[in-house]
């Protein structure tokens, strides 16, 4: 004879009892280093500072606490491999890049900026490890998207999402996986990457007018038009994400690129801070309601002034922190 139906009832009830415990006692773990930072000389577009900026502002309000930070450690080289070629790795690890392909990659070289390349795509795997464990993982750097295998350009050294995902395939944590490109700029490099692989969804929406000139082919490119506004744009990316849900994808990593801002020096949209906000809950919202794990990296941001662009930073992370009910008094209970 079988358990009778209320027994089973109360064991369901229990069941999802503590499910739901488990759940809003979950502190959502970032990944950061000071040594995200590496001197690229005063003056230079790329804001090198935000990162830290982006964690102080965090750390101040309380919506993280220092406890919710975790340190990466660089990543290895077996791991880079899995997406870069020797051939690159090496010449960028000894620092002989040719002139030609610093000036693509746009960053002047050092040992510091190898060092903080190989630590932001830790960072990227890490919070893909957190978010497998919690759902929500997040790395305050990262969504280096213009890397491709053999050269790096726009700012990118190495392509974190891409090793993050190979990685996570590699040690059989995940077959698939869905990328989520808010970045105002195409993930040239990442679409590359996995061009052929179907086991991975690319979905890149940018400016159409907008840097690479030659755009590579994603799973869904989304092109806007220069001076897009938020519900022009909020409509087009409701329309669009069921796309990448239905890959059935068992881990999204979410670029959060703060460049589509009205005020950003290389964008050429016309979102507002308040927009963006929206546009992450969204994305976030829609991981959650599908019980898809998601990763959120950064990617690009440039507005005139350095503070909105950490601003829209920052509200990936508090969208992420509401989303997933990952609370302010949890977090103190940390203490
Ligand atoms: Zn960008």
């Amino acid at each position: 004879m079988t358990d009778n139906p209320p027994l089973n009832h109360l064991k369901l009830t229990a069941h999802c009892s503590l499910l739901t415990a488990y759940y809003s006692s979950i502190i959502m773990r970032v990944s950061y280093t000071s040594r995200y930072y590496a001197d690229i000389g005063e003056g230079h577009v790329f804001p090198i500072r935000k990162f830290e900026l982006v964690r102080d502002r965090l750390l101040r309000e309380g919506t993280l606490r220092p406890q919710q930070i975790v340190e990466p450690l660089p990543a290895l080289i077996t791991d880079v491999l899995l997406v870069h070629t020797e051939d690159y790795v090496t010449r960028l690890r000894s620092g002989t890049l040719s002139p030609r392909e610093i000036r693509r990659l746009g960053l002047p070289w050092s040992k510091a900026l190898v060092r903080r390349s190989f630590l932001a795509a830790g960072g990227t795997i890490n919070a893909a490890r957190f978010a497998l464990e919690d759902r929500i993982g997040s790395n305050l750097a990262g969504g280096t998207h213009h890397a491709f295998p053999d050269r790096g350009e726009g700012f990118c050294v190495l392509n974190d999402v891409a090793i993050a995902i190979r990685v996570l395939q590699r040690d059989g944590l995940i077959r698939r996986a869905a990328i989520i490109d808010c970045d105002v700029h195409q993930g040239n490099g990442t679409a590359t990457i996995f061009e052929d692989d179907e086991s991975v969804f690319t979905f890149s929406m940018h400016g159409a007018k907008n840097y690479p000139l030659f755009k590579a082919r994603s799973t869904l490119d989304v092109e806007l038009p220069d001076e897009t506004t938020d519900d022009r744009y909020l409509e087009i990316l409701q329309e669009h994400l069921p796309q990448v849900f239905n890959h059935s994808p068992e881990m999204i990593f979410y670029l959060g690129g703060a460049d589509p801002y009205h005020g950003d020096k290389l964008g050429r949209l016309a979102l507002t801070i308040k927009g963006l906000r929206e546009r992450d809950r969204t994305v976030l919202a829609e991981c959650k309601r599908r019980g898809v794990a998601v990763a959120t990296v950064m990617s690009g941001g440039y507005a005139a002034n350095i503070s909105d662009t950490v601003e829209i930073h920052c509200n990936t992370i508090r969208a992420a922190c509401s989303v997933f009910n990952s609370s302010q008094s949890s977090a103190a209970a940390l203490k």
